[in-house]
């Protein structure tokens, strides 16, 4: 036989912590902490099976529920030593869901059942306070015909036609008609007459009788507990949250206990630690005479648990000053029930007349900074030990401490004008701009700006710097802003597909507003969230930050995987060296062409009619681009920089308006019809899948010797210099062996005159990026010629799957709500199919070469679920952009504490 109930109380428990898929988190945790004996209201809980029979039957039970219950229901009368309803002394019950997981305010709750007109007189007599009684009464009217007779019963009224409203409605007039302002003020008499008022009301409303019966109340109860698990805001949430339909709540039914009975009586929450900041201090709220639902309804201000609890300005009396002594044995449960559980526990407490109870506790929900603080400490203090620590604290949590944020409170009072994608995470404010140049000019004189663009490109990347954030209504995850922004750690929103930018009229508009440049907004980065005016922002320091230090020692001590960054410029790789990257993983070199005075030579390069001009040309960015790797092989000094060889189609580096055109004319000595034609050849139908990569190289060649020299000349000088340069040069979007030993060949031939000319370099590879489904597929032969692989999944994703990087907003995320991929898959490396391209690619790879050398560059390589891929099939590192690297450690610490060794 299946057994349903499971009861608690005094001591004993017929569950415990370990089943909360059963009894649900708050009836697994009742359970535990009667059983290590804690004052817990004996009751007992029906368990989630009942929930999936309750939905699954036509909203009937088990046949064998009945009997358990009532055994249950005499185990709770004993050991209260009060029966329900019983008229002499009643002992009345509270009936609360409680899912697997926390689903707060999501389901249904029912208090004082068993109050009838039998039962009350008992009640009366008992407590001696006759308006308490009737107070109570009047709660369960107005709560049981709200959640079982109206809401469950799959009434639902026009918005403020419930019966609740209604209810509602006659207790303000009351209130009205006697002058009263609160609810206190209520006599015996009038809770009296709003009672039989209640009822009258509810039968016209209803068509039924408020039951007079304890048992036909329970029922009525806990089915409408059940029925709430697929209620409207049960299966939102649950859609949100990806909380499976089948897990079901269970239902508690527990003994009441009253906060509420006088001035002795009190009810409170309390954190074992700081929440907020996660100092070992206990935290917490109480109020006197009420019941915990007033505490959650916040119409009084609640008093400081405790001195250390105190906000200024509230001058309310502390529990630990008022109650001395019941404040200490809260204290004694509060170590014991962090102990343990050995970690923060959420409490609820209720004071009846004197007496402590504990009505609840679990994982307290914490920010990052808490969260962060609490798992080192607690590993200091030997309450948990270092894996424990590091499983505590969720990737996104970290990221938190690494930008700053929109006041969260703040935030929840604002409604957003638009949403995008959340490309870069954080928050920023500042006054919308719509070109670069603009971005580029206020922010010299020190406006704070959002620079909001359709979409960028390389030529926007001065305004995309000086903005404090960038906004577009196009593009994906990996498209250009999204890349850019997040290597810098900037907060940026993409795809934001509600906001129209007329660049003509200098006007965005949104939400059927209009906003013009020099309006101010505020992005939230990381849910991908824009809002009209100014909200104010956290700022967090990390180097201030001494636990994180600490917590990222942890995580390098135990992961496997390496970490490197994507950076471009001896800043940002200093940057990422102060954050803990062993090495740059991609130096995308595009970027360093469009410096002012670099760009002409660069387009006359493109625009070179012969072979001759376009060396003559390209060879005079060679002591540019010499200095850009000193510094950025410098700033790595020790570790390995991998610098790629240049990527883009070649239409991106030459102008396409008509005055530019002129300009670039007159500078190169030929007609501006000269230089529209050689545009226009350039163009391309599907430019990502044209003329770029290791094309160009193949093409021009001079394109590669160039920069081969000058990475090789700036290593050779550079180890001459004492200083360990360990340049890896990789070969762009290979999908034939062939194009690499092409390109290797020019490598090769340059390092020979520098070895001669300049001399050698003791750490050097020559490799390529897998991010051509074709290289994957023959990586055996490609890995001859390799030294090693680093997966461009950005451009893999695109290949493998077909989706443009760029275009794929207008149509992933119906994707998405499809279910179709369950995440993006330019956010998050879709296993089965890129992934198994990632495989095939290492097995091949590593059958022909045993040490070849295996990481990741693309956005996939800072994204915590593609690390713990990554971390699996055997890669030796990933690389991401700075600001990602401590998430990219402790995603890799967790995914070797999930995964362990690996073959
Ligand atoms: C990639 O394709 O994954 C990659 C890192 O290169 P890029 O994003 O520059 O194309
Ligand atoms: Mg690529």
């Amino acid at each position: 036989m299946i057994k349903y109930v499971y009861s608690f109380g005094k001591g004993k428990a017929e569950g415990s912590a370990k089943m909360k898929e059963l009894l649900g988190g708050k009836g697994a945790n009742l359970a535990e902490m009667a059983s290590i004996g804690l004052p817990v209201p004996a009751g007992f809980t029906i368990s989630t099976e009942v929930c999936t029979y309750f939905s699954d039957h036509d909203r009937t039970y088990p046949s064998t529920l009945e009997k358990e219950m009532d055994a249950a229901i005499k185990f709770t009368e004993k050991t209260m030593g009060r029966k329900f309803g019983d008229t002499d002394d009643p002992l009345l019950f509270s009936a609360r869901s409680g899912a697997r997981i926390s689903m707060p305010g999501m389901m249904e709750t029912v208090l004082n059942l068993g109050l009838t007109s039998k039962t009350l007189p008992g009640l009366v007599k008992h407590t001696n306070n006759e308006r308490f009684v009737w107070d109570c009464y009047r709660r369960l009217i107005t709560m049981y015909s709200d959640v079982v007779m109206e809401k469950a019963a799959g009434i639902s009224p026009t918005e403020g036609q419930g019966i609740r409203h209604q209810l509602d409605q006659l207790l303000d007039g009351m209130k009205e008609k006697n002058g009263y302002e609160y609810d206190y003020q209520l006599t015996v008499e009038d809770l009296k007459s709003l009672a039989s008022a209640f009822k009258t009301r509810i039968k016209e409303v209803l068509g039924k009788d408020f039951p007079d019966d304890p048992k036909e109340q329970l029922w009525g109860a806990i089915g409408a507990v059940f029925a709430s698990w697929n209620g409207k805001r049960a299966i939102s949430y649950r859609r949100i949250e990806g909380i499976p339909d089948d897990w079901g709540t269970a239902v508690n039914i527990q003994a009441m206990v009253f906060g509420n009975l006088g001035d002795n009586s009190a009810t409170g929450v309390a954190f074992t630690r700081n929440p907020a900041t996660g100092e070992n201090a206990t935290f917490g709220e109480w109020l006197a005479n009420a019941q915990g639902e007033d505490v959650v309804a916040g119409l009084r201000t609640p008093n400081p648990l405790n001195e250390a609890s105190r906000n200024e300005g509230n001058t309310l009396p502390s529990l630990e000053n008022l109650f001395p002594d019941l404040f200490r044995e809260l204290i004694t449960y509060r170590d014991h029930l962090e102990e343990h559980y050995t970690d923060m526990q959420d409490l609820e407490f209720t004071i009846e007349d004197g007496i402590l109870y504990m009505l609840q506790t679990r994982a307290g929900k914490r920010n990052g900074i808490s969260a962060l603080r609490m798992a080192v400490e607690m590993c200091q203090e030997g309450l948990i030990d270092k894996p424990t620590a590091l499983k505590r604290l969720k990737p996104s949590q970290l990221d938190e401490l690494l930008h700053p944020m929109v006041d969260p409170e703040v935030e929840r009072t604002h409604q957003p004008l638009a949403k995008g994608l959340p490309a870069g995470p954080g928050g920023a404010s500042g006054k919308i701009v719509l070109t670069p140049d603009k971005a580029e000019e206020q922010a010299q004189k020190g406006e704070q700006v959002i620079l909001v663009r359709t979409e960028t490109s390389p030529e926007d990347v001065h305004g995309m710097h000086a903005a404090e954030a960038i906004l577009t209504s196009r593009g994906g995850m990996t498209s250009h802003a999204a890349l850019v922004a997040r290597g810098w750690g900037k907060c940026c929103i993409v795809g934001c597909h509600d906001m129209e930018i007329d660049l003509g009229r200098g006007e965005v508009k949104a939400n059927g507003k209009t906003f013009r440049e020099g309006d101010v907004i505020t992005l939230n980065g990381t849910k991908g969230l824009v809002y009209e005016g100014e909200l104010p922002l956290i700022a967090i320091d990390p180097a201030k930050n001494e636990n994180l230090g600490v917590f990222l020692s942890w995580c390098d001590e135990i992961r496997i995987l390496g970490v490197r960054a994507n950076a471009d410029r001896p800043e940002d790789a200093d940057q990422a060296r102060r954050l803990g990257a062993a090495g740059i993983g991609l130096t995308r070199t595009e970027h360093m062409f469009f410096e002012p005075e670099r760009i002409k030579f660069v387009r006359k390069m493109i625009l070179a009619e012969d072979p001759q001009a376009r060396r003559d040309a390209i060879m005079q960015l060679l002591p540019f681009q010499k200095e850009d790797f000193r510094g950025i092989l410098t700033a790595m000094e020790g570790f390995p920089v991998t610098i790629r060889l240049l990527d883009p189609p070649l239409h991106e580096f030459v102008p396409h308006e008509e005055a530019q055109q002129k300009e670039l004319a007159v500078e190169m000595g030929v007609t501006p019809e000269e230089i529209h034609t050689r545009v226009q050849a350039l163009h391309e139908f599907n430019p990502m899948l044209g003329h770029r990569g290791c094309r160009l190289g193949i093409s021009y060649p001079e394109i590669t010797e160039m920069q081969a020299r000058a990475i090789l000349e700036a290593a050779a000088e550079l180890v001459k210099e004492g200083i360990d340069a360990q340049p890896e040069i990789m070969v762009p979007l290979v999908g034939h062996s062939k194009e690499l030993s092409n390109q290797r060949e020019i490598i090769e031939k340059a390092y020979e005159d520098v070895k001669l000319t300049i001399g050698e370099i003791p750490h050097l590879a020559i490799g390529t990026m897998i991010e051509v489904p074709r290289g994957a597929l023959t990586a055996d032969e490609v890995a001859k010629v390799a030294d090693f692989f680093s997966f461009g999944t950005n451009d893999l994703t695109q290949m493998g799957c077909g989706f443009s990087r760029d275009d794929s907003g207008s149509f992933l995320p119906h994707y998405i709500e499809a279910g179709i991929y369950a995440v993006d898959p330019f956010q998050s490396i879709d296993q089965t199919g890129i992934g198994e391209l990632v495989r095939i690619a290492i097995e091949k790879g590593r059958g022909v070469k045993s040490n070849l050398k295996l990481g990741v560059c693309g956005e996939h390589g800072g994204d915590p679920d593609s690390i713990h891929f990554f971390h699996k099939v055997g890669l030796d590192y990933v690389s991401c952009s700075p600001f990602r690297v401590p998430v990219a450690r402790l995603a890799a610490a967790q995914a070797a504490l999930e995964h362990g060794e690996r073959n």
